[in-house]
């Protein structure tokens, strides 16, 4: 039988950031995630992109950013990730709303979602986040480094939220090409899942009246799913190509293969495969704590490096 195309939950999350030093404060200060990859836009390599993860960069505990800090606020709205919820252990969200509030975080009432508790607030760029409450362990590596104890730790992204203005075309995608299955539905959110618990979600809401979303500082950028290898993204992505749509494609990101394209809703969506994986070109004991770039963009170090801010890591206490 041919094996038929599938992802297997969140790779990484991309978004668009402010000041880096400021989105290096809340990412690895008041999260307590890991810098694991401090590297430039591929596209722009005058901008950083700063990958933030649990210890070892295990994929699906990644948000990654472009901080641009020239950019206009992002307007919210249909063809857009509009937040990123992040996993913590159930037993500890009611600590992590209390160090959201003693760090000056406004979070908003926690709610109910698909019977999991949420803790919705947003990052110092306006980005759309929420802390939410899992039962059972993930495949996630403690980083020691952390001002937050490894057992209360974000273990990793949970879940994507999308609006689209007509989620016909956007649940054929996921079904069909991409090898989702509806899980749940909860108030109008329908909940795609590529695989088994917390990591595997997308959540999609239909509003046929929604504006139009735009990029801009606190927007997400795209998701990417993941693929095991190269032969299954391969496989993807010709099923994404005969449904229709234009992936690109592939592009060799130095620590994994990538193939993005929008989905009917037009959100951008990235395949990307496990591997090599962040200790391709670093010791896992010194990821992220000096740049680094791809082979090819090393010949411009010295002309990147003057135009890039300097940045410091929030110490662990
Ligand atoms: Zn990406």
């Amino acid at each position: 039988m041919e094996p038929s195309p599938a992802v297997h939950g969140i790779h990484h999350v991309t978004a668009i950031a402010g000041h880096p030093q400021e989105n290096l404060d809340f990412y690895a200060g008041v999260l307590g995630l890991r810098l694991v990859k401090r590297s430039v836009n591929q596209d722009d390599p005058g901008t950083y992109h700063l990958f933030y993860a649990d210890a070892a960069g295990t994929p699906g505990t990644d948000v990654t950013f472009f901080p641009w800090m020239r950019m206009a606020p992002s307007r919210p709205g249909a063809g857009l990730v509009g937040e990123i919820a992040l996993a913590v252990p159930s037993e500890h969200l009611g600590w992590w709303s209390e160090r959201l509030r003693e760090l000056g975080v406004e979070t908003l009432d926690e709610e109910s979602r698909f019977g999991e508790p949420a803790l919705p607030f947003r990052d110092p760029h306006g980005l759309p986040l929420a802390l939410v409450g899992i039962e059972g362990e993930r495949e996630f590596a403690a980083w020691e480094g952390s001002q937050v104890p490894p057992e209360r730790q974000i273990r990793g992204v949970h879940a994507v939220r999308i609006r689209v203005r007509a989620s016909g075309p956007t649940e054929r995608l996921l079904a069909d090409q991409l090898g989702f299955s509806l899980a749940a539905e909860d108030r109008g959110w329908r909940r795609w899942a590529a695989g088994e618990g917390s990591g595997a979600f997308a959540d999609l809401f239909e509003e046929p009246g929604a504006h139009v979303g735009r990029w801009g500082t606190g927007a997400v950028h795209h998701v990417a799913w993941r693929v095991h290898d190269d032969a299954e993204e391969l496989l993807v992505r010709a099923a994404v190509e005969a449904a229709g749509l234009s992936p690109t494609p592939v592009i060799d990101r130095f620590w994994f293969r990538s193939v993005y394209f929008k989905e009917p809703g037009g959100t951008l969506f990235e395949l990307a495969t496990d591997g090599p994986g962040f200790d391709r070109d670093e010791d896992p004991e010194s990821l992220g704590e000096t740049l680094v770039l791809p082979p090819w963009l090393e010949p411009h170090r010295r002309e990147i490096e003057a135009v890039l801010p300097p940045l410091e890591v929030p110490a662990a206490t």
